[in-house]
């Protein structure tokens, strides 16, 4: 968050009327002003004056005050959010309130350093620990500075930076989101969210995706649009208009109202015009998502991601609430199918009880199923509580392990899920498994392809880099080449293969995966309607030549501008 304010110090200022290019995320045209983070407070710390003895014992009351009420403000809209980001809003709220910084402020304080003083004098010495520490101490600084920032502003009387609460609905602009600033955000009033940062498959953007807010990351230019600047954002075509013309601006806001109000009657279930069955499911974390989920027209989940349940559980949760949590998901589709995907801990989402060793390239280090390899008793109890959900729930789920990279690992995996009585899949997302999906369909009973992996490892660029977004675009023809031979080996085999990466999310994409052989796309529940209705409007022979088409395409604009040309 911090990172956000300090770059609004050096806009260039963009002169309307222009078009910014960024990557499309979540669908929808808004047209409305632009707000963007508060700055973090620059107090004048060097200027303040040593505090007389008799005063300390007051400013230590003030600091105090001032580090529970930023903690209630964030605990507060934990309370209000739901899974991950109330997850992640949580944990910043307790590290507001960690003894070992607050007492070091303290101690600063009782030696007469002025509060602000000693908040970042205390912060500064707990950043440079945690970042020599490195590993996931290093991913904390963040959160360190910006509760700095926080108390900072509580002390100094200003606005809490971060994002603010618009009076009208509004787009927000920033350079990038920390996930405590998408997290809880009220889509009634943020109603378009654009980043010059961040890639199309961070979590960041899985969370604008949950939510439903038309969102473009890694638009160039954007630091320079000031707040107050009325924009027209396409969360469709990936672009930014600054101050466009407001007649055109409404009649395209109004155009794109009448589509999805188009997309509001699919009612499922998931197929081609002409019947070829492909299911629709939903990507779920937590049970209050899974319902969320049933009511749109998906037919079940595709993907539950499990361990964003635990990102902030110190211990591991034992088998009769993990059994509990499960439950809950698959009671929110008694008769549909329900994939649960044991825990996909480490790189991005570390667990604090998966004991991650640290590691220079986490990533490419042991996450996912290879934790197992040290830890098969986390993954046994795991299996334990999705089998005692299944009893509870009377439910039947399909569970399937994240990153598995040879045949060999599926074997073990579905080994372990049937001693459970679980049906066995696996995850496609590292390019040899992809490569041997047909040896791999020897083991267990389904895959499901992960393309926001598949896409990082198979151009070799991370998902969370805006600089890459271009290359770990779904629609490179090199990852959906990986995704044509799974689908291939699926069909051979008479089993299915489904897509649960951001890739099914775009519903021209969803077409041409259909075309492939897919047979299910899972997605965030707010895209499920317009892959639904996207689908219903095409043939499987339309299906079929765009996927011909898009594979033999030389680049990922290449293969859109195919696959809209064939598919409308
Ligand atoms: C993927 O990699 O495509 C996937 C679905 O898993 P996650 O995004 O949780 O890594
Ligand atoms: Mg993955």
């Amino acid at each position: 968050m911090s990172r956000v304010s300090c770059n609004l110090a050096h806009m260039n200022i963009v002169t309307p009327p222009i078009s910014l290019a960024g990557v499309p995320v979540v669908s929808g045209v808004r047209y409305a002003p632009v707000i963007r983070p508060g700055r973090a407070p620059q107090p004048d710390l060097a200027g303040l004056a040593e505090l007389a003895a008799a005063d300390r014992e007051a400013e230590a009351a003030r600091f105090d005050a001032a580090a529970a009420a930023v903690a209630a403000r964030l605990r507060d809209r934990a309370a209000a959010a739901t899974g991950v980001a109330a997850e992640v809003l949580a944990a910043t709220a307790q590290l507001a309130l960690d003894k070992a910084w607050l007492s070091r402020a303290r101690s600063g304080i009782a030696a007469g350093v002025p509060a602000p003083r000693a908040t970042h004098d205390s912060v500064a010495f707990f950043a440079e620990m945690f970042a020599k520490a490195g590993g996931l101490m290093a991913e904390r600084v963040t959160d360190l500075c910006d509760i700095r920032d926080r108390v900072t502003a509580e002390l100094l009387g200003l606005p809490e930076p971060g994002v603010p609460v618009p009076a009208t609905p509004s787009i927000l602009c920033a350079d990038d989101l920390a996930p405590a600033d998408t997290a809880g955000l009220d889509p009634s009033l943020v109603v378009g969210l654009a980043t010059s940062l961040g890639g199309p498959t961070s979590h960041t953007a899985i969370i604008a995706r949950q939510l439903g807010i038309p969102c473009v990351v890694a638009v160039a230019g954007l630091d320079g649009v000031a707040a107050e600047t009325m924009v027209l954002i396409d969360g469709t075509r990936g672009v930014v208009v600054v101050e466009p013309d407001p007649a055109r601006a409404a009649a395209e806001v109004a155009a794109a109202e009448r589509a999805a109000a188009a997309l509001a009657n699919w009612a499922g279930p998931g197929g081609t015009a002409d019947g070829h069955r492909v299911e629709v499911l939903a990507n779920v974390q937590d049970g209050a998502a899974a319902r969320a989920a049933a009511d749109t027209p998906a037919e079940g989940v595709g993907l539950f991601r499990t361990e964003l349940c635990f990102l902030n559980r110190e211990t591991e949760p034992s088998v009769a609430e993990q059994a509990q949590i499960y439950a809950e998901v698959l009671a929110a589709f008694p008769a549909g199918k329900v994939v649960i995907r044991t825990l996909d801990a480490g790189s991005d989402k570390p667990l604090k009880f998966a004991g991650h060793a640290d590691e220079p390239n986490p990533a490419l280090g042991v996450r996912g199923i290879r934790i197992a390899v040290a830890n098969p008793g986390l993954l046994d109890r795991q299996l334990a509580g999705i089998a005692r959900a299944a009893e509870l729930a009377g439910v039947a789920p399909w569970v399937m392990a994240p990153m598995i990279a040879t045949p060999a690992e599926a074997r073990d995996f579905a080994e372990r899920a049937r001693a459970h009585g679980l049906r066995p899949g696996v995850m496609i997302e590292i390019p040899a498994a992809a490569l041997l999906a047909d040896r791999i369909l020897e083991h267990v009973d389904f895959l499901s392809v992960g393309t926001n992996d598949l896409a990082q490892y198979t151009m070799a660029a991370d998902r969370m880099s805006a600089e890459l977004a271009a290359l770990t675009d779904p629609w490179q023809p090199g990852v959906l080449a990986l995704v044509a031979v799974a689908a291939a080996a699926g069909r051979a085999a008479g089993k299915p293969v489904g897509v649960c990466g951001e890739a099914a999310a775009d519903p021209l994409l969803a077409c041409v995966l259909a075309g492939m052989g897919v047979t299910s796309l899972s997605a965030a529940s707010a895209a499920v309607p317009a892959v639904g209705a996207r689908l219903a409007a095409v043939s499987l022979a339309q299906c079929e030549e765009a996927a011909a088409a898009v594979l033999a395409a030389a680049g990922a604009a290449e293969a859109r501008a195919a696959a809209h040309a064939l598919l409308g």
